[in-house]
């Protein structure tokens, strides 16, 4: 029995870069960077979370510091940041706990 690692192609053993996180949806697949095989994530948390996560993070900031600093480029600033922050915690939790299958 092969233990498989972590985002990495069960085909050529490659560990995929970090990037291929936002590939990571339902039923989708994508080609192994290395060997080119077709890859599917197996028990997928899609990515697409991710976005929508990202986006939440960064919204609520943003009409929070609005309606109490009146300041809306600090306000975009500070949001961006908890967005950004949000979707690099995402990517970090999906690409932690996806394994990846060939297709047939
Ligand atoms: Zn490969």
């Amino acid at each position: 029995m092969e233990r498989k690692e972590k985002f990495q192609c069960p085909n050529c053993g490659t560990k995929l870069p970090f990037m291929f996180v936002v590939k990571i949806k339902n039923n989708h697949e994508f080609d192994c960077p290395s060997c080119g095989a077709s890859l599917v994530p197996e028990k997928t948390k899609s990515f697409t979370w991710g976005y929508i996560i990202g986006l939440l993070a960064f919204l609520v900031p943003f009409n929070f510091m609005l309606y109490f600093e009146d300041n809306f480029l600090l306000a975009l600033m500070v949001s961006t940041m908890c967005g950004l922050t949000a979707i690099f915690l995402v990517s970090v939790y999906v690409y932690s706990n996806t394994r990846l299958t060939k297709s047939i």
